[in-house]
């Protein structure tokens, strides 16, 4: 079983250079960060130790490119340090891949005087926000109602954004928004960047969470927020095509997530079926153990090597990759939601016991099928996709 994980971790063809650097965060995820996770989920702290190390060693510089003081390494090695991380804890692994989710648009769609002064404050370790859903615009998004006004040189932003993750720590927001100028349909929403500070700007609340309790949740204010309009990406109206490209890539990240989620949650499952004894035997070697067990390996098996073959096609620089990155989406969350529950089970009381990871897990696991497009609504897109149109 062992040898069959290992050879799809070796899976995605990682450089020399990025093989080390993951088994750094291996070595920092083992040692640091997993042995804090069971506190920080408890006191439900923001974990600035975490990001402090994951800085340290210098991570947000792999997805920034070189010119602007990253590494940029491969998105395959990029998604192998997200499921690393958020095996070890949930919280910080969004936490992070929050940050790749918020900036690779600017990367993607920046001007070059955008990027050449924003981009290397996220190389250094910069927070980031993606700031999408409202009150009434979720699933639904281009029911946005925040306001873009151009006023001279600047922008003035009103309204508000909830469920934002990093939202009240982050130093600079992708934030998405209606141009006044261009109505209320979906082709008036544009994209601008909004620095940390900027008056009339309000955290309004963080949000008490189920799981991923050391992860900030917040909702925003903004009443007469002027940016420069130098913050603006793309053009105006230009928002939902940048929109939909973004979610390209964070949607196989946060796939990548909850495949963390999973990972921990099997290994946790095995372990325990065979040192826990009853009836005279290890209770792995019940056969409805087994079978179980042999359901969740298959998937999760099947579903790891759809990420590596996601992360090839993104590599490759194809761009039409939305299909596959919903049916990523949907698989990898659910997958994470029941293996982490069977974890629970195969703990038997132990497993509703907060002294037992899969507990958390289990919390952790449920958002991953909700948040990034509801797997609802990915079904929707999967489905649609097979519609013929010629
Ligand atoms: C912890 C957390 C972190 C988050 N982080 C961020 C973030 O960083 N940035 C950000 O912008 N957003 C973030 N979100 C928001 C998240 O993406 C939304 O909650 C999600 O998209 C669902 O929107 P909603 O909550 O408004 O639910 P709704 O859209 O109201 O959905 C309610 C229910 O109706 C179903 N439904 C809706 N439409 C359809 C349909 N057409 N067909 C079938 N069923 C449908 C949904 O699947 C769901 O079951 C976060 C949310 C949470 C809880």
């Amino acid at each position: 079983m062992t040898r069959l994980f290992d050879r799809l971790d070796a899976l995605p063809k990682l450089s020399v250079e990025e093989r080390q650097l993951l088994e750094s965060v291996v070595a920092l995820t083992r040692d640091e960060i997993a042995p804090r996770a069971a506190e920080y989920d408890r006191v439900g702290e923001f974990p600035w130790g975490n990001v402090r190390d994951i800085n340290a060693l210098g991570l947000n510089a792999m997805f920034v490119p070189e010119a602007y003081g990253g590494a940029g390494l491969s998105y395959a090695a990029y998604l192998a340090c997200v499921r690393e991380i958020s095996a070890a804890c949930a919280s910080t692994g969004i936490i992070w891949a929050t940050n790749f989710h918020a900036i690779k648009p600017l990367i993607d769609f920046g001007t070059e005087e955008q990027k050449r002064r924003l981009l290397p404050r996220i190389a250094e370790g910069a927070l980031a926000a993606l700031a999408i859903t409202e009150p009434s615009a979720g699933s639904d998004a281009t029911g946005m109602t925040t306001r873009f006004t151009p006023d001279g040189d600047d922008i003035l932003i009103n309204g508000g954004k909830t469920f934002i993750t990093n939202g009240d720590v982050a130093d600079l927001y992708l934030l998405f928004g209606k141009w006044t100028e261009l109505g209320d349909e979906r082709n008036a929403i544009s994209a601008l960047i909004l620095e940390k500070g900027t008056p009339g700007l309000t955290i309004l609340r963080k949000e008490d969470k189920m799981g991923h309790r050391a992860s900030s949740t917040a909702a925003l204010a903004f009443e007469d927020c002027r940016v420069p309009r130098a913050n603006l990406l793309g053009e105006p109206g230009g928002g939902l095509n940048l929109l939909l490209a973004a979610l390209n890539k964070s949607r196989p990240s946060v796939a990548a997530h909850a495949l963390g989620i999973a990972r921990a949650a099997f290994d946790d499952a095995v372990a325990y079926v065979n040192e826990r004894r009853q009836s005279g035997r290890r209770i792995v070697e019940f056969q409805g153990i087994q079978f179980l067990l042999a359901d969740l390996a298959t998937d999760l098996a099947m579903c790891e090597a759809w990420l590596w073959h996601v992360a090839a096609l993104v590599d490759a620089g194809v761009a039409d990759i939305g299909p596959e990155a919903s049916m990523l989406k949907m698989r990898a969350s659910d997958l994470a939601m029941r293996v982490a529950t069977e974890a629970v089970q195969l703990h038997g009381g132990y497993g509703y016991i907060k002294e037992y990871r899969v507990e958390r897990l289990m919390r952790d696991a449920k958002i991953t099928q909700i948040w990034e497009g509801t797997n609802q609504v990915h079904r929707q897109l999967i489905g649609r996709s097979l519609i013929d149109r010629s």
